[in-house]
């Protein structure tokens, strides 16, 4: 189980409050989006999740283990950035590769998973390739083994699609989104798009900065159609209903 529980959560940088008041309950194998606009604390959240970021108060839990003070490498999660944080000198294989290298597993079971990961993202043919001979949606691809071939809990991506062009971000979504029903891995998915959010989230939390809201920055969650439907404040409304 690796359900994720924000629980009263804060977060201050000096005597700046960026975050207030966060509880959420993300279920176990749910893709969870968090959207709002630039600046409301999506990465932050996010950041939580992975370890990289303090939490100044309230608790958050990751399956039925409070990870407060747990260091991001035993946390099990697996981020996926937009910058794709590809090394260049490496072949696409060594990139995927990586993690297990450091992990000490055995080369025969490293083969054998990237091989795996390369068949389900179509990039068996390319794993000889550096990155800089792939395309956009090959390295966003790159990135996506080398998250599934650690077999993490939970997946974390930070706005993955925003440096592709319209029509592949359109086909990525896609891909995603089946690989994350396939794996059954819970997913924490953040962007600033609403139209990325509505397609891709089982559920969405939307989030306000605190500047707007100094109350807390969860304005709703709530499926797609939950927020489409019934908007609980007019935040949600206008953020919903205007397309970035
Ligand atoms: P989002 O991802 O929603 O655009 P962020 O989580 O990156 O928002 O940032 C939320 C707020 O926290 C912003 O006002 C940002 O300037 C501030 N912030 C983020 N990281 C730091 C940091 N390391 N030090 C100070 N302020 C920060
Ligand atoms: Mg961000």
């Amino acid at each position: 189980m690796a359900q994720i529980i924000f629980d009263n959560i804060a977060k201050r940088f000096g005597d700046v409050s960026v975050i207030e008041n966060l509880n959420l309950h993300i279920r176990d194998q749910e893709f969870m989006v968090f959207v709002g606009p630039s600046g409301c604390g999506k990465s932050t959240a996010l950041r939580m999740i992975a370890g990289l970021e303090d939490i100044s108060a309230g608790s958050l839990s990751i399956g039925d283990r409070v990870v407060n003070d747990v260091h991001p490498k035993d946390r099990d999660v697996a981020m996926v950035f937009q910058s794709y944080a590809l090394y260049p000198h490496m072949s696409v294989r060594e990139n995927i590769a990586f993690g297990l290298k450091i992990r000490k597993l055995p080369t025969a079971e490293i083969d054998g998973l990237v091989s795996k990961a390369a068949s389900m993202l179509g990039l068996t043919e390319y794993l000889d390739r550096k990155p800089r001979a792939l395309s956009g949606g090959q390295r966003q691809r790159v990135a996506l083994g080398r998250a599934i071939v650690r077999n993490p809990k939970v997946f974390l991506f930070d706005e993955p699609l925003s440096n592709l062009d319209a029509e592949l971000r359109v086909t990525m979504r896609a891909e995603i989104s089946k690989l994350q029903r396939r794996l059954k891995i819970t997913t924490v998915y953040v962007t600033h798009d609403q139209v990325e959010a509505m397609t891709m989230g089982d559920r969405i939390a939307v989030l306000a900065p605190l500047k707007r809201h100094p109350q807390g920055n969860l304005m709703q969650v709530g499926t797609p159609l939950e927020l489409y439907d019934r908007p609980q404040n007019l935040f949600v409304a206008r953020f919903i209903g205007t397309p970035s």
